[in-house]
């Protein structure tokens, strides 16, 4: 049986994209017409309290219903897991592969020269050092950890079989000083412990798979296949913004708009004037 999830992080409102993301998930453990049996399950990422808000995730909840895209079981939140994150951070520390990092971004930015596929590189300054954890974050010694992990491969279901090349990273934060687990880290594990045996998000988050790939490895997880969606993008190629003026759903809810309808629209890459889908890896990092 395929068990999908619709992820999003209730720190800002859902736009036509988070629309597509969650009709994407929704379709491919469903048909749009309730025939098939696969479930579809819907988990809200709010483990960033400083950015995280009770009313975005409420709005969430009614988008996707004013979508006609009903999940399974209750929501999860994933603030109702932290116990697990800190689980799997001691047992990677027991295994000698996370280390505690005090700097600062201005230090980051000053030592690094290359970026990967989430901004600058770590360049490994603390790696190896004495450093006080208390308030440090703690990241993923990528060397040792693919050293450990050995080869790995994942499949998606678009872009086809990959092997995994996680140290384009360097090395990952996994515990956040001010939140409790990283996306890399929280994603991974909830989507095991959710069953989720098809994993789907945009294309721009198909580099981290190579990461929680790994993780998996590391951590003895089970290992979904991965499926990384189109984009909608403005006329200019880029992503849909808030802060550029893309409307949110719970605006068009506001106006009147029939959700359902515009569901089926975005199944048919039917899109407002100025938008467009783009298929494929071709928009991934
Ligand atoms: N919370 C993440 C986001 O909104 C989820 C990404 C994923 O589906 O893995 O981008």
């Amino acid at each position: 049986m395929i068990r999908t999830r619709f992820a999003p992080s209730p720190n800002g409102l859902l736009h036509l994209g988070h629309a597509y993301a969650a009709i994407v998930a929704h379709d491919l453990a469903r048909a749009a017409d309730g025939a098939a049996d696969g479930e579809f399950l819907l988990r809200i990422e709010d483990i960033d309290a400083a950015r995280s808000r009770p009313e975005l995730a409420e709005a969430m909840i009614e988008d996707l219903q004013w979508l006609g895209l009903g999940w399974d079981g209750p929501v999860v939140w994933q603030s109702s897991r932290l116990d697990s994150y800190g689980a799997a951070a001691d047992r990677l520390r027991a295994m000698g592969l996370l280390y505690p990092c005090n700097c600062t971004r201005a230090q980051i930015a000053a030592a690094a020269t290359a970026h990967g596929p989430d901004g600058l590189i770590y360049p490994g300054t603390c790696r190896g050092r004495d450093i006080d954890p208390a308030g440090a974050a703690w990241r993923l010694d990528m060397a040792r950890a693919v050293e450990i992990a050995g080869p790995l491969v994942w499949e998606d279901e678009l872009a086809g079989p990959r092997v995994a090349t996680p140290e384009i990273f360097g090395d990952i934060v996994l515990l956040r000083k001010e939140a409790p687990a990283s996306y890399h880290l929280a994603a991974t594990l909830d989507d095991a412990a959710d069953g989720i045996t098809l994993v789907t998000r945009g294309a721009d988050l198909f580099a981290a798979s190579h990461v929680h790939r790994l993780l998996q490895a590391l951590l003895d997880l089970p290992v979904p296949r991965w499926h990384h969606h189109g984009l909608i993008v403005e006329g200019d190629g880029r992503k849909l913004a808030k802060r550029r003026g893309s409307p949110s759903l719970a605006d068009m809810r506001g106006d009147g708009v029939d959700g359902r309808a515009l569901a089926d629209d975005l199944r048919h890459a039917l899109l407002p004037a100025g938008l467009s889908l783009i298929r494929g890896i071709g928009c991934a990092q």
